[in-house]
């Protein structure tokens, strides 16, 4: 095996604090990388990270605020002196401010597009450049089901994450010669605090649309994230696997 292939990989996982992001973020170190856990409170991240260290596996943490370019980019410097590369991005962060758009306050709009997109926007401009150079390189987008379908009350949501579609197909080709991959994942419903926090008969409403009859598990959507992230994938770019127990066919 050469060298490449035996040193340890570093992987920086957004919103890793809780949820979807905590569980890729423990997948990914189980695989073998270093992970860099990033959400917006210290003390999730901080636990995120302490968590997949006391399983033998290798994190750190860093507290950074994804609605800000600036938090980012002087973020990706910091990664970058230690690091020289960040082989797996997962752009996982992500906020909703649901509401119809007659009642949408411009703050709902601006807060959702500039933490669900404009941040994958920043990360990969951060950190892209020495993962083409390396001619190696995993981008993972975590969108939406309702990236794809639409979905009243989650205009500004929606829209955010047709925008990850567009952003990895169009970077997909961009990044296609130097072997770096972008892809995305469109969960369904996933149970974590955001969906907990939906009344029981919206809940209701959606489970009926949803053939296998349950809400997905955190570990359905880092699962596929692990996939995405290795070698076995090397063939796959510019794609959305929605993993929504065939709510969307
Ligand atoms: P969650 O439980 O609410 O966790 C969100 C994570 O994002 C937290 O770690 C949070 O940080 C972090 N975050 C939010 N705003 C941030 C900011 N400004 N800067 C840095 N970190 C920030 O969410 P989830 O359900 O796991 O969702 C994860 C992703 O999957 C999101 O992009 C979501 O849109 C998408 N998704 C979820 C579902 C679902 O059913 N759950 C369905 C489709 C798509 P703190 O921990 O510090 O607060």
């Amino acid at each position: 095996m050469s060298e490449e292939n035996t040193k340890s990989k570093v992987a920086l996982v957004t919103g890793a604090g809780r949820g979807i992001g905590r569980s890729i973020a423990l997948n990914l170190a189980q695989d073998g990388m270093h992970v860099i856990c990033v959400s917006k409170s210290a003390s999730s991240c901080g636990g995120a990270a302490e968590f997949i260290k006391q399983q033998g596996y290798q994190a750190e943490a860093l507290q950074v605020d994804v609605s800000s370019g600036d938090e980012i980019r002087n973020a990706c410097q910091k990664i970058l002196d230690q690091h020289e590369v960040v082989d797996v991005l997962v752009n996982n962060a992500g906020i909703t401010r649901d509401n119809l758009l007659f009642r949408m306050e411009e703050d709902d709009w601006m807060s959702v597009i500039n933490t669900n997109l404009n941040s994958c926007f920043h990360w990969i401009k951060g950190l892209g450049r020495p993962m083409t150079r390396k001619r190696w390189g995993r981008i993972i987008n975590i969108s939406s089901v309702v990236g794809l379908t639409g979905n009243a009350g989650q205009a500004n949501y929606s829209a955010a994450k047709a925008g990850m579609v567009g952003l990895t197909k169009s970077l997909a080709r961009e990044f296609a010669a130097r072997s770096v991959t972008v892809n995305a994942i469109a969960p369904g419903f996933i149970d974590t605090d955001m969906t907990s926090s939906l009344d029981e008969r919206i809940k209701e409403v959606a489970l009926s649309t949803v053939p296998l009859k349950r809400f997905g598990k955190v570990e359905d959507i880092a699962d596929m994230t692990s996939f995405l992230a290795s070698e076995k994938s090397s063939y796959i770019t510019g794609q959305v696997f929605t993993v929504d127990g065939g709510m969307v066919m």
